[in-house]
């Protein structure tokens, strides 16, 4: 059967092999895999750009709506040189399932830009992040799909979308966007939620597992958004944080970094070396013996290069696919456990799903109540996926969570009578 779903070029070939490892562990007929394989909706298009020379550059863009069986498209939108329609097809595949697997009402999308925005001004990445929305705002909307920041894009971005999309409509629709600045409808908590939610779910595995936060070592790859956060966040709770890095440079101290100094001394997202701590390789980074791995970089970190040399027990993925799938495999053998991305970093969307219900009822929450919600969700999501392991010995989380969000969509594409 998955030599002849290859055949169809709309397939999302990762997809497909992530399908494929779930299929070994359960029965799902092919009516159903076939309806989870390839993305329900891709828009291919592109953005044409003002630059500030006059010239006017066209970029290559995307937005794949992998799913809609649980609730209208959702998923970030990423400027990043190296976007491309597979890569896209796979995040957006991944967002339908972490939106199932933290139970929020949404399908699953995801948008990039093939761009290098660190290479943009100002008014270009303003101009930039206009046209997209200007292309794509056709085909999204409250009730069908709803962007949101992702890799290099933030709140100002969403700022300047939320406001394209209005002059369109020539009305304010907050609820078409979410991470938007507070000023236009944003949540509190939003900027630190994907942290927090991966704090919440490392302490409740580490507590089910007889251990804690507290003296647990921590190295963490990418120090942007959310490595940045997480590192702040788990050394208030007493981790001990002995390597960081951002994409120039990876940093060492075996007594732990003292992270609030470290994060006054970055320069706009970037780590500075003031401290005299050891400067180490990326490589060096990721295969550190440490109590907890944390990726939150980009895609693909843990690979043939590095993967046989891991000797954590325990990786939380921050960032998305951080992991390549051959890699997967060698963890699983050499029995390093792997709280998936799609569990890990589900605190994002999660308050995104908060945002959403604000600007619907326009009833705006207090940050006690934001991180109060999100951690009794994250909490409930690990709990779920944990139950269904075996009370003993290792179990591989990445399947359990892949199981449980596919049974949840095909429970859902049920009930839309779109199965026999
Ligand atoms: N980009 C984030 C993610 O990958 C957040 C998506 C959202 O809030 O919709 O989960």
């Amino acid at each position: 059967m998955i030599d002849q779903i290859h055949e169809d070029k709309n397939v999302c070939i990762d997809c497909q092999t992530r399908l494929g490892n779930i299929l070994q562990t359960d029965n799902f007929t092919s009516e159903e895999i076939h309806l989870l394989d390839k993305p329900k909706r891709m828009i291919i298009f592109t953005v044409p750009v003002k630059m500030d020379s006059g010239e006017v550059k066209t970029f290559n863009a995307y937005r794949v709506q992998y799913s809609d069986a649980r609730g209208p498209g959702k998923g970030g939108v990423r400027f990043h040189p190296e976007v491309e329609e597979e890569e896209v097809k796979n995040l957006a595949f991944l967002m339908a399932l972490k939106c199932a697997l933290v139970d929020v009402p949404f399908g699953g999308a995801k948008g990039g830009v093939e761009v290098d925005p660190k290479k943009l001004s100002k008014g270009e990445l303003e101009r930039l992040s206009r046209s997209f929305m200007r292309e794509i705002h056709p085909f999204i909307g409250e009730q069908v799909d709803i962007p949101a920041p992702d890799v290099n894009t933030n709140a100002e971005v969403m700022g300047w979308m939320v406001d394209e999309y209005a002059k369109i409509q020539g009305k304010f629709v907050p609820g078409i966007i979410t991470g938007k600045p507070l000023s236009l409808g944003g949540s509190k908590g939003r900027t630190e939620a994907t942290a927090l939610g991966g704090a919440y779910v490392l302490r409740t595995y580490l507590e089910r597992t007889g251990k804690t936060v507290e003296g647990s070592t921590v190295a963490i790859q990418g120090f942007g958004n959310v490595g940045a956060h997480i590192a702040r966040i788990l050394h208030e709770w007493g981790a001990k944080i002995v390597a960081v890095s951002d994409s120039k440079q990876a940093l060492y101290n075996e007594e732990g970094f003292d992270i609030p100094a470290l994060l006054a001394a970055a320069d706009s997202g970037r780590l500075s070396n003031d401290t005299g701590a050891e400067v180490i390789s990326n490589d060096e980074l990721i295969t550190l013996e440490v109590d907890v791995l944390i990726p939150a970089a980009i895609s693909h970190q843990i690979n043939k290069h590095n993967v046989n040399d891991i000797k954590t027990k325990l990786i939380l993925e921050m960032a998305n696919d951080p992991v390549t799938t051959a890699s997967d495999a060698i963890l699983e053998e050499k029995q390093i456990t792997v709280i998936p991305d799609i569990l890990a970093n589900a605190g994002g969307v999660m308050v995104s799903y908060f945002e959403w219900v604000q600007n619907s009822s326009n009833d705006y929450w207090t940050v006690e109540k934001v991180y109060s919600e999100l951690e009794t969700r994250m909490v409930a999501a690990v709990n779920s996926v944990m139950d269904d392991c075996e009370a003993e010995g290792y179990c591989n989380l990445r399947k359990q969570s892949y199981l449980l969000s596919v049974k949840r969509i095909i429970e859902a594409e049920r009930a839309r009578g779109r199965l026999s």
